[in-house]
């Protein structure tokens, strides 16, 4: 089988999948998005989360993150998007690779149910937490579903995806860890009924799920993927 084939393997009942990096893209800092490419087709969802494995010269060091899907299921390649700021092992490895190069993908796993039947749904991101939002919005580009859609996306500095996403918005808010509170306040009340989506750093999830629970969304219309071992750049 050549590097260029993904091999998919079945080991112990859990689906290993090998993917092969075609490109790197730069957004800023040292978030990059890294497009892969697959020879068969990945089935997963829009807004699912993967456990991803690389093989570390370190034995002892952690060689195995979770990471959501920035792609949508349609397009051509299959994408993570990782802030790699912290200079782990596993981010040099990752910030190192080559096209050519490859990983294992593994346990697919869903936090957030998608797709929905809503009249409205709104999205709120923290820093990079905004990665499935980029791939639930494109789906629903993509499968034609006519449904409201707002983000709004808090971060330190620059807006991932800004340029994709903005157009694919009917509300589309950048803001920074000052001006999220009374963003959100606004939200609520323009959109009581919606369904939310909260993607970010465990902290920026409980504080935004207090959030809207205090202005009186139910639990239930409230979905979350909490982006364990990540921090929001304003944390640091
Ligand atoms: C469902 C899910 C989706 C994610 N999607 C993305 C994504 O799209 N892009 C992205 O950049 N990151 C994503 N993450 C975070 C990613 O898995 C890594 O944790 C992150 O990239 C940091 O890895 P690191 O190697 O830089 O730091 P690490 O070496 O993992 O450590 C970073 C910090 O977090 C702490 N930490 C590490 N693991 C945990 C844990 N399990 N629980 C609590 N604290 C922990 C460490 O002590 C340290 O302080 C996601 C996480 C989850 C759970």
């Amino acid at each position: 089988m050549s590097t260029q084939e993904t091999q998919t393997r079945s080991t112990g009942g859990v689906k290993r999948v090998r993917l092969v990096l075609a490109a790197r893209e730069h957004h800023y800092a040292d978030v990059h998005t890294y497009h892969f490419s697959a020879d068969e087709p990945l089935p997963y969802n829009a807004g699912q989360y993967v456990h991803v494995a690389l093989e570390l010269a370190d034995p002892d060091a952690k060689r195995v993150r979770e990471l959501s899907f920035s792609s949508a299921p349609h397009e051509e390649h299959v994408s993570f998007t990782i802030d790699g700021r912290s200079r782990s092992p596993f981010q040099l490895h990752m910030l190192a690779m080559q096209p050519g190069d490859s990983l294992q993908l593994f346990k697919s796993k869903m936090h957030m149910l998608w797709p929905v039947i809503e009249e409205c749904v709104v999205f709120i991101a923290g820093g990079v937490g905004v990665t499935p939002f980029r791939s639930m919005a494109l789906d629903k580009e993509h499968s034609r579903v006519r449904m409201r859609m707002e983000l709004i996306h808090a971060a330190g500095s620059e807006h991932l995806f800004a340029d994709v996403l903005q157009p694919l918005m009917d509300e589309y808010i950048a803001t920074d860890r000052a001006g999220l509170a009374g963003e959100v306040t606004a939200c609520i009340e323009r959109n009581p009924d919606a369904r939310y989506y909260i993607a970010g750093s465990p902290g920026f999830v409980e504080g935004m799920m207090q959030q809207l629970e205090a202005g009186g969304i139910s639990p239930k219309k409230i979905e979350t993927d909490e982006f364990k071992g990540y921090v929001e750049e304003w944390q640091e």
